[in-house]
This record gives structure tokens, C-alpha cells and sequence, in this order.
């Protein structure tokens, strides 16, 4: 169990109200085992919604059981910093997720098909995401960005171009972003392919920065067809220019107010090229 895990058990409080008035079982371990499943089975949102509902409408009332799919994160204090939005990747058009993912663009010629590709795009909460990975890594931050002098491997920090940037930044603090955006094919045989655009910070020594839980993951797109760049990635860049200009602030954990300027440094993307 790593540090993240340990700090999520020592602060989650399980919620012991009986589920319903005529059994012991809690509300919190009904939740956890229904958790376990949905991630067993891979079931999507919406459909976990379905059975919470149907669930809550044939226990006796009044019951505890969450009615959808948010509430239950909620009830065992999980965040969702993600949301999912599907396309159809004929007419790249949200479809219509209650009415089993038809295509909803009347002048497109699958309007109302179920047989075409889709994409699923899930986009993080990039301001808060981002603010969590900061904010665990305050101190190495401070210490790492003002070295003057090389002390670790692949030091950027020491490169003319960071100079120049701190420079700029009259040595206000600020973070500086390495952008990555990457292709995984899924399946062999298809087209089936995972695309991610993730981020790392260039203010954590290298061994730091690329530890996996430093890299913020801050959108995913997987499906089966054509990728659409500039419609994937619309709402994360878009929270992305938001950044810049208030920059990002936050406490410590002892009560340290720290404000940092954001910057973009450089975007890595083979698949760009092909
Ligand atoms: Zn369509």
C-alpha cells in the first residue's frame, strides 16, 4: 500500500447506518461490495445508475442505498475527477447515452443507428488534478526549482531555456508543463485503439517526475475508427488556457498560502507525426 492509499484509509469514514430498518447489514460495506463488482465487471455509469435505481425501488423504504452512480463515489468519499462523453465517429456528435447510444444528428446518414463506430472520451478536472499532484510535492518543487547547479540526471531546471523562462518569470514561482500524448492499440487485429493526453511537471526531478502517480492523466479517448484531435481535446485545453492566467493557488498542509504562474513547456507526440 503505498503513501495515497494509506492517507484515503486513515481519513475514510465508512458509513455504519443500518442500509434499511429491518436488516444490520451497513450502508458503507453494501456500497464497497457493489464498488468491487461494477470494477469486476467493468460496467459503465449509466448502467450502474440503472441497477442502483432499480435496487433502491425493491428494498423496503426507507433505504440508504445510493440512487446513482455519483452518489455512491460520494458515499465512500471517492472523487470523480473525470467525465465521459461519447461520440459517434461518423458525424462526431455527442450521442444520446439514455437511448442506447444512437446517433442523434438528423443529417447525418446513421441518425438513429445503432451499427457505428463510437469514441469515449474521458476528460479530468485538469485544475484540481493538477493542484493535487502540486500540492503533494510542495517541498521537492521548492528545493528542486531553485538549484543553480546540476545535481541530478536529465536536469531541464539547468537548461538555457528554463533559465530564460525563470527570467521572464522575474523569479516568481511558477510550474512548467510537459505535455504527452500517446497511442496504445488495444486489439491486433482492429483498429481498437486507446489514446491518452497526460502531463508532467518539469519542476520534479526527473525520477520524481516520472513516477506514474505524478503523471496527471488529463484526458482519454478510446474507440474504434478515426481519432478527432481537435474534438478530444477541445474541453481539456480549453480548462488548460483557463490556468493561465490566474496560475494556480493553494495551502500547504501547514497553512502556507503558494501561488504559481503556469506554463506551457513542450508537447511530446509521436503519433502526431504519422
Ligand atoms: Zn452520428
Amino acid at each position: 500500500m503505498d503513501e495515497d492509499e494509506n492517507r484515503y484509509f486513515s481519513t475514510y469514514n465508512r458509513d455504519l447506518r443500518p442500509l434499511h430498518p429491518y436488516t444490520n447489514v451497513t450502508t458503507g460495506e453494501t456500497n464497497e461490495r457493489f464498488l468491487e463488482l461494477i470494477r469486476r465487471g467493468l460496467i459503465s455509469k449509466s448502467v450502474v445508475s440503472s441497477i442502483l435505481q432499480l435496487l433502491s425501488d425493491i428494498l423496503p423504504v426507507p433505504n440508504n442505498l445510493p440512487r446513482i452512480f455519483n452518489e455512491l463515489l460520494k458515499s465512500l468519499q471517492i472523487d470523480n475527477h473525470y467525465t465521459e462523453r461519447i461520440y459517434c465517429t461518423g458525424c462526431f456528435e455527442i450521442v444520446d447515452q439514455q437511448k442506447r447510444l444512437l446517433c442523434v444528428n438528423e443529417n447525418y446518414v446513421n441518425y438513429q443507428k445503432l451499427k457505428y463506430d463510437l469514441l469515449t472520451v474521458f476528460d479530468g478536472d485538469v485544475k484540481s488534478l493538477l493542484s493535487s499532484v502540486i500540492k503533494r510535492n510542495l517541498s521537492e518543487i521548492d528545493y528542486y526549482s531553485n538549484q543553480t547547479s546540476p545535481i541530478f540526471d536529465d536536469d531541464i531546471i539547468i537548461g538555457e531555456r528554463y533559465r530564460k523562462l525563470k527570467e521572464t518569470h522575474n523569479n516568481r514561482p511558477f510550474i512548467s508543463l510537459i505535455f504527452h500524448l500517446d497511442e496504445f492499440p488495444l486489439v491486433k487485429s482492429t483498429k481498437f485503439c486507446l489514446w491518452t493526453f497526460s502531463v508532467s511537471i518539469v519542476e520534479l526531478r526527473s525520477s520524481i517526475r516520472k513516477r506514474l502517480k505524478n503523471i496527471i492523466l488529463l484526458s482519454a479517448d478510446f474507440g474504434n475508427g478515426k481519432l478527432n484531435v481537435t474534438i478530444w481535446l477541445q474541453h481539456v485545453v480549453e480548462e488548460l488556457n483557463k490556468l493561465k492566467i490566474p496560475g494556480i493557488s493553494m495551502e500547504s498542509d501547514n497553512l502556507n498560502i503558494y501561488f504559481f504562474n503556469v506554463v506551457y513547456f513542450a508537447l511530446i507526440g509521436s503519433f502526431l507525426a504519422q
